[in-house]
C-alpha cells in the first residue's frame, strides 16, 4: 500500500503455534509489508540478527527506553522484557505501510487500545495442545524449564485470543498462511475504499 494511512496487523499466538513462520511467509509474499522489530532483553538465538528480528537490549537499556517513553507497550514474558517501539509504528502509519507485529496477546490488545482504527488482531491457534508441545520441542530453541514456562501461559493466551478480530487454526501450514494473507488483503482493501 503506498497511499492512505498504514495498517497495523498483529499476529499473536501461544509460543510454538507458528506465528513466526506465518509472519515470515507473509513478508516473503508481500515485500512491501514491513515487520515491527521489537526490543527485548532475551538472549539472542543462534539464527537471530540484531535489528532484524529484535533489538537485543540489556535490562538497563530497556529500562531507559521505558523511561524515555520510546515504547507503546511492553510486557514481561517468560522472565524477559519485550516491547514495541513507538517510532516504528509512527513511521509506518505516516508512510501508509502495512506493518506486521509478532507480539503476545496482551501487547496486541494494548496496540488496539492505542490505535483502535488502524489495528487488526489475528490470533493463531494450534490444532491441539499435543501438537503445540510437539512443535515447541521440535524447534529445539528452549530447554525443559523454558518450555514449561511457555506452556503455562497457554490457557491465558487462548482466553485473551477470544477478544481478537480473527482466529485461525494452524493445522495445514499453507492453508493457514493463505487464510491470514487473505484477511490482511481484505483489511487493506477496506481502508483504501
Ligand atoms: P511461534 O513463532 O508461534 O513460537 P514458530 O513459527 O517458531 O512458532 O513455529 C514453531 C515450530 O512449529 C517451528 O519449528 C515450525 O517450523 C513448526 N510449524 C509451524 N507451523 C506448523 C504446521 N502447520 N505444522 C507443523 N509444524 C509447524
Ligand atoms: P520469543 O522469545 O519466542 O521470540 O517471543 C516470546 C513472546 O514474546 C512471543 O509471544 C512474542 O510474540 C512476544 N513478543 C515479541 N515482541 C513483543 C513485543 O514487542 N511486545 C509484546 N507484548 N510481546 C512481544
Amino acid at each position: 500500500m503506498t497511499h492512505g494511512r498504514g495498517k497495523l496487523i498483529v499476529i499473536s499466538a501461544p509460543s510454538g503455534c507458528g506465528k513466526t513462520t506465518i509472519t515470515n511467509a507473509l513478508l516473503r509474499r508481500n515485500p512491501e509489508f514491513i515487520f515491527s522489530v521489537s526490543a527485548t532483553t532475551r538472549t539472542k538465538r543462534r539464527n537471530e540478527v540484531h535489528g532484524k528480528h529484535y533489538f537485543f537490549l540489556t535490562e538497563d537499556e530497556f529500562r531507559k527506553a521505558i523511561d524515555n517513553n520510546e515504547l507503546v507497550e511492553w510486557e514481561e514474558i517468560y522472565g524477559d522484557c519485550y516491547g514495541t517501539l513507538k517510532r516504528v509504528i509512527d513511521e509506518a502509519l505516516e508512510s501508509g505501510k502495512v506493518i506486521l507485529f509478532d507480539i503476545d496477546v496482551n501487547g496486541g490488545l494494548s496496540i488496539k487500545k492505542h490505535y483502535p482504527d488502524d489495528t487488526v488482531l489475528i490470533f493463531i491457534k494450534p490444532p491441539s495442545l499435543e501438537d503445540l508441545k510437539k512443535r515447541l520441542r521440535g524447534r529445539k530453541t528452549e530447554g525443559v524449564e523454558q518450555l514449561e514456562r511457555r506452556l503455562q501461559r497457554v490457557p491465558m493466551e487462548l482466553e485473551k485470543g477470544k477478544l481478537f478480530d480473527y482466529s485461525i487454526v494452524n493445522d495445514d501450514l499453507d492453508k493457514a498462511i493463505h487464510e491470514v494473507n487473505k484477511i490482511v488483503h481484505n483489511e487493506i482493501h477496506s481502508v483504501t475504499n
